[in-house]
């Protein structure tokens, strides 16, 4: 088995049937049919095959997926047009009216409405637990649960799940688990070493890592990732062939980016910490997280993902010096989105606020003094310089 640096250049050149060292971008929607019709019959109905029509398959998406199943040390990965697609995906391949689902208290927002208004109208019931509380999983359970769908870390406040004790507790019972390891990418955590079965990305963030696409990735078992390829060609969200290619492009450069990412973010973590204005830095590299041991356990780096409360003599003053850090930041850019190779920024609270009641934005743990930091690969010191600055304007 090669390192993981040697696959993320070298997996699934296979695929590329050209000359070209740089595999081209597959720019069609549709392929010659096979003189053989036995062979075509095959192009024609076999999961992913990479030329026969475009939704079915592509070259590029079939090496990109290669390479994620062996970040990911599955046996299969599929890729779709946006991370989102995977999720709802993935989970409508699990999951059928009747079933009994369990998820977190926070996720991802995207994926917290498919799980709380979407799935519901379709006759799947949702339990959502405390992610740090192993024993609410088992006190969870159904007897027709057929779903662990869990997030860690999870966005925004960077809480951990224990992936053993899920993956464990999964084998046990006989129940899928599936995580989202977005944050975390597949450089800082592998979450089928826990035996967890099924791991979803969207790669607009750490796997493209140049915030110039949008794709999400299922990994898992053979024979789930065929279900889940069956469910993509009905619904349909195929990752376009250029998309595909930038991700390509991008996942090339994963590991440097996100060793470099992690040392930033660790440096930017304690000069944080450390600072009057700023009241609590939530980061899992930090001794003063609270689950600091288990993150250490399961991670091998601890991400560009941190979460800062700014300090006020209350919710009001927190709100407004948080509006004024956020407005003179100049290398950290306002915008959603995270994992690229620029450093950015967001008031989760104002990004949520339409999406969220008050009472799961008090569950997912979101404050209006509360800033959520996607660290890039610029220089530290520029960064921190940047941070000064903008806190001296308070
Ligand atoms: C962004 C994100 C998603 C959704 O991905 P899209 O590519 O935007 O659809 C899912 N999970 C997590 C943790 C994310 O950060």
């Amino acid at each position: 088995m090669k390192h993981l640096e040697t696959d993320l250049i070298h997996a699934g050149t296979e695929f590329n049937s050209t000359k070209a060292v740089v595999t081209p971008i597959f720019q069609t929607s549709t392929y010659f049919a096979d003189e053989n019709p036995e062979k075509y019959i095959e192009a024609a109905t076999q999961p992913k095959h990479p030329e026969f029509y475009h939704r079915h398959g592509n070259p590029t998406n079939s090496q990109v997926a290669a390479i994620l199943a062996k970040l990911e040390k599955t046996e299969e990965a599929i890729v779709l047009a946006t991370g989102m697609a995977a999720i709802s995906t993935a989970i409508l391949a699990a999951v059928k009216s009747g079933d009994h689902v369990i998820a977190q208290n926070s996720h991802y927002s995207g994926a917290m409405l498919f799980l709380k208004d979407f799935l519901s109208e379709y006759g799947i019931e949702v339990t959502h637990v405390d992610q740090t509380d192993n024993s609410s999983f088992v006190e969870a359970i159904r007897p027709n649960t057929k779903l662990i769908y869990i997030e860690t870390p999870s966005n925004p406040n960077l809480d951990i799940t224990d992936l053993a004790f899920v993956g464990k507790l999964g084998k046990e019972k006989g129940i899928l688990t599936m995580v989202d390891n977005t944050f975390a990418s597949p450089i800082n955590q592998v979450p089928t070493e826990f035996g967890i079965d099924v791991v979803i990305h969207s790669a607009t963030k750490y796997l493209g890592g140049h915030s110039d696409l949008t794709a999400g990735a299922v990994c898992g078992p053979k024979e789930f990732i065929e279900k889940v390829w069956r469910k993509s060609i009905t619904l349909g969200a195929s990752l376009s062939p250029f998309d595909s290619w930038l991700l390509l492009r991008g996942l090339k450069t994963l590991s440097l980016r996100v060793k470099q990412i992690n040392h930033n973010a660790l440096a930017l973590a304690q000069f944080l910490e450390q600072n009057k204005a700023i009241r609590k830095v939530t980061y899992t590299g930090l001794s003063s997280h609270p689950q600091y041991e288990l993150a250490a356990k399961q991670m091998k780096g601890h991400t560009g993902m941190l979460c800062i409360e700014v300090a006020g003599k209350d919710e009001n003053e927190e709100f407004r010096n948080a509006q004024t850090i956020l407005n003179n930041l100049k290398l950290f850019a306002n915008a959603a989105s995270l994992g690229g190779v620029e450093s950015l920024v967001v008031h989760p609270a104002s990004m949520w606020g339409t999406h969220h009641s008050a009472s799961q934005k008090k569950i997912s743990g979101i404050t209006l003094g509360m800033l959520r930091i996607s660290v890039g690969i610029e220089h530290i010191d520029d960064l921190i310089a940047d941070w000064q600055q903008a806190i001296d304007k308070i």
